[in-house]
């Protein structure tokens, strides 16, 4: 069972307190992107099997009436095995799934084969794929030029893994600039809208800006027990906003993960120990 200290970012080990967490999110005006935990598999029956549980969920979702999608990591299901496996497994998940289906984007050396593969299901689903990029990632302006002319949606988060200087910003206000002019492009070029994946309440207003001087629909997403009451202001506010939702048994690694990321979240994990 999941301690209560990390349920706050998890929402439980099964995928029935995965959903009912959604429904608990729809309720307040919140959309759901559901992310089975697990990565960087190395053999294909453990990639199969996230796989075969994407399957089962993408099912279970297109029989409810829920505002949900989900969102798979490439290595969980078979880029750590092989390419092909990565394929066949996502092109499982695609045809299966009636709800959109993001793919998260992992370290830098995944990311040709990761926007290679979105785009073939882009077009081939005429948009019913996202893809995350990485604004601290110095390719990612021509990454977009590329994307731009796709049909499927794009994440712009700031990135999360420790990428060598020679290929991405390391500073962290030349990463907020990056984000930025990644930002504005996609306002201006986009036409399928744009998915703004992070807290920064900069980043949120500055979007809100581009949006009313270019009119691109957006949205705005964020994790599952990061500022979760700034997801619902947002909401109540008209702007569409939707929480990454992890869950499943691997979830320690992800808990603790958000515990050392932030001062605040350590803090907070002390303070439920020693209550
Ligand atoms: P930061 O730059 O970390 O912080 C900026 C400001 O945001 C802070 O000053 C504060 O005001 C606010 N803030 C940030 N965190 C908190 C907090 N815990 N509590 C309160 N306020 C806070 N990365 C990838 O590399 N690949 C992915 O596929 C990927 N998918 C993601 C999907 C979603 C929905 C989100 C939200 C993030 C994803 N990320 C992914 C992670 C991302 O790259 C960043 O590492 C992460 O979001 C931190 O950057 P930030 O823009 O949120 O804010």
């Amino acid at each position: 069972m999941i301690p209560p200290i990390a349920s706050n970012f998890v929402a439980g080990e099964s995928p029935g307190a995965a959903l009912s967490h959604v429904e608990d999110l729809n309720r307040q005006g919140v959309g759901a992107i559901l992310n089975l935990l697990g990565e960087h598999y190395h053999e294909r029956p453990a990639a199969d099997e996230d796989a075969d549980a994407y399957v089962s969920l993408v099912e279970d979702l297109a029989a409810r009436d829920l505002d949900a999608c989900v969102s798979v990591k490439p290595s969980q299901i078979g880029l750590g095995v092989s390419d092909t496996a990565f394929e066949e497994n996502l092109a499982r998940i695609v045809d299966a799934a009636e709800c959109f289906v993001w793919i998260d984007m992992e370290d830098h050396e995944t990311t040709d084969v990761t926007l290679d593969a979105f785009e073939r299901h882009a077009v081939e689903t005429d948009g019913n794929v996202g893809l995350c990029v990485q604004a601290n990632l110095k390719r990612t302006p021509d990454d977009l030029e590329r994307l731009a002319s796709l049909p499927g949606k794009i994440r712009l988060v700031k990135g999360a893994y420790d990428e060598p200087k020679s290929i991405a910003h390391t500073k962290k206000a030349r990463v907020d600039e990056a984000y930025r002019d990644c930002l504005e492009f996609m306002f201006r070029e986009f036409d399928d809208g744009v998915a703004v994946g992070s807290h920064d309440p900069k980043m949120i207003d500055y979007a809100a800006e581009l949006h009313a001087e270019y009119g691109t629909d957006y949205e705005v997403q964020m994790l599952m027990g990061v500022r979760e009451e700034a997801q619902v202001e947002l909401a109540a506010d008209g702007v569409e906003v939707n929480q990454y939702i992890p869950y499943g048994s691997k979830w320690f690694q992800y808990f603790y993960r958000r515990v050392r990321e932030r001062k605040e979240n350590a803090l907070f994990a002390l303070r439920a120990v020693l209550s």
